[in-house]
């Protein structure tokens, strides 16, 4: 019998795990980018311990932590009177998982390495600057239509994964809703390298709640491995790009939440839309939607990366199950109740609760957030509760038991 064959748009960190899970369970993967490379740009970068129990499944875990940083703790803080109000410990996730501690790995370093380790299954065909523009399917097979440095080409398969990202072209051709809406204000983020372990009594992870200007600060290897920090904030809502996006609106921001002598070393800079939408369905037949193509939400708390891998690998896991085990087509359609079910229930209310948290404007509600937030912080069972739901422990379990 021929090996399955399946098809990868987009080798995005999802695109990536979603094919070396395909190469691992002996099906014959090709991957095709638009791009000529993965993009760099700083995104993701929290890994939380159920991922990483993930990507220990890949064979990956030893590379991705020594690329990375070992986060134990986060903090939350109140801005306007620069107080912490309560730290999470992970090491109460102890006896949970092999891995009590988040990871801060940036989001190319999975894929690189991803893409790495499936050039070692000879019959993976990976191609760049191939951009796929079309796709159709029938009983028996899915073509997409490709058009790549040598021209246009049809590469049919078994089945094929979009995981081509939030504009996700395979989710536009196969007429899927990806309802929601996007926020108002854009995201803020800059790099810089100087040590904020100098400047401030905080962790690798901080989030700062403030009415006027909340802020998220977090700290990330580097390509180099000698420290980065980034800074995210939100824009004001009429705010032009080019003033955002300007030396002195920049230093200016950081200089009034972590005032220090000096300019800060900044590296870079962008503005992100953000939205929270999830896709009317994750499956059409024998094409698959996976990541950011089925699901986008803010990127407060670090989610959408880490459930964009849990798909890839349910995926990899449900057609592995189907194609090997004769089950009827039925079983394909619980990648959809698993995923689509948690990343509602759990990835889109905790993401905008946690953005609501940080915002929030009504000095009652914020007192009320903070004790809760403290009292949960000093109260062991509590904070093992929310740890483990922060972890996603708690979603992962939750999703395995959907029939
Ligand atoms: C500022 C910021 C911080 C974030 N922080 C975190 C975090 O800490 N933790 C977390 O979990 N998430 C975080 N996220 C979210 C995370 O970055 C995304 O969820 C993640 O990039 C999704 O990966 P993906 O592979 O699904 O999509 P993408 O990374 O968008 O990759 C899609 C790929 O598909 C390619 N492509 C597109 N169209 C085609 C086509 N037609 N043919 C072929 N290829 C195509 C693209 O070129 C791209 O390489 C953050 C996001 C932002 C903006």
């Amino acid at each position: 019998m021929n090996k399955p064959r399946i098809l990868v748009v987009g080798a995005g960190p999802v695109g990536v795990v979603a094919a070396l899970a395909c190469a691992r369970n002996g099906f014959t993967v090709t991957l095709l980018e638009a791009e000529s490379r993965v993009d760099d740009s700083p995104r993701a970068a929290t890994t939380h311990p159920a991922t990483l129990e993930m990507i220990e499944r890949l064979g990956l875990i030893e590379p991705f932590i020594a690329q990375g940083l070992v986060a134990r703790y986060f903090y939350f803080w109140d801005r306007p009177a620069l107080t912490r109000i309560a730290e999470f410990d992970h090491d109460l996730l102890r006896g949970e998982t092999k891995f009590p501690f988040v990871v801060q790995t940036e989001q190319h370093k999975l894929a690189n390495m991803g893409l790495a380790r499936l050039r070692e299954y000879p019959e993976s065909d990976i191609r760049f600057q191939t951009r796929v523009t079309t796709v159709r399917q029938d009983a028996n097979t899915v073509t997409a239509t490709a058009e790549g440095p040598d021209g246009i080409e049809d590469f049919r398969v078994d089945y094929l994964i979009g995981a081509d990202g939030g504009r996700s072209t395979i989710r536009k051709s196969i007429d899927i809703e990806f309802d929601g809406y996007t926020w108002p204000e854009r995201f803020l983020i800059f790099t810089v390298t100087d040590d904020f372990r100098q400047i401030l009594d905080c962790c690798y992870r901080n989030y700062f709640a403030d009415p006027q200007e909340w802020v998220n600060l977090f700290k990330v290897a580097g390509d180099d491995g000698k420290g980065r920090w980034r800074v995210c904030f939100p824009a004001q809502i009429d705010e032009p790009d080019e003033h955002a996006l300007s030396d002195e609106a920049i230093h200016g921001r950081i200089q009034r939440a972590f005032p220090k002598n000096g300019p800060y070393d900044l590296v870079h800079r962008n503005l992100y839309k953000t939205h929270q939408r999830v896709a009317a369905k994750f499956r059409v037949g024998r094409i698959f939607l996976a990541g950011d193509a089925a699901h986008v939400n803010n990127p407060i708390g670090g989610l959408g990366l880490n459930c964009g891998i849990h798909d890839a690998m349910e995926l990899a896991d449900t057609l592995h199950q189907f194609i090997t085990g004769g089950a009827d087509e039925s079983l394909l359609d619980r990648y959809e109740r698993r995923r689509r079910t948690t990343n509602i229930e759990f990835v889109q209310e905790a993401t905008i609760a946690n953005k609501k948290r940080l915002a929030e404007s009504d000095p009652e509600v914020r007192r009320t957030n903070r004790d809760e937030l403290r009292a949960r912080s000093e109260d062991p069972v509590r904070h093992k509760e929310f740890l483990m739901r922060t972890s996603l422990i708690e979603s992962v379990r939750k999703a395995q038991l959907i029939p």
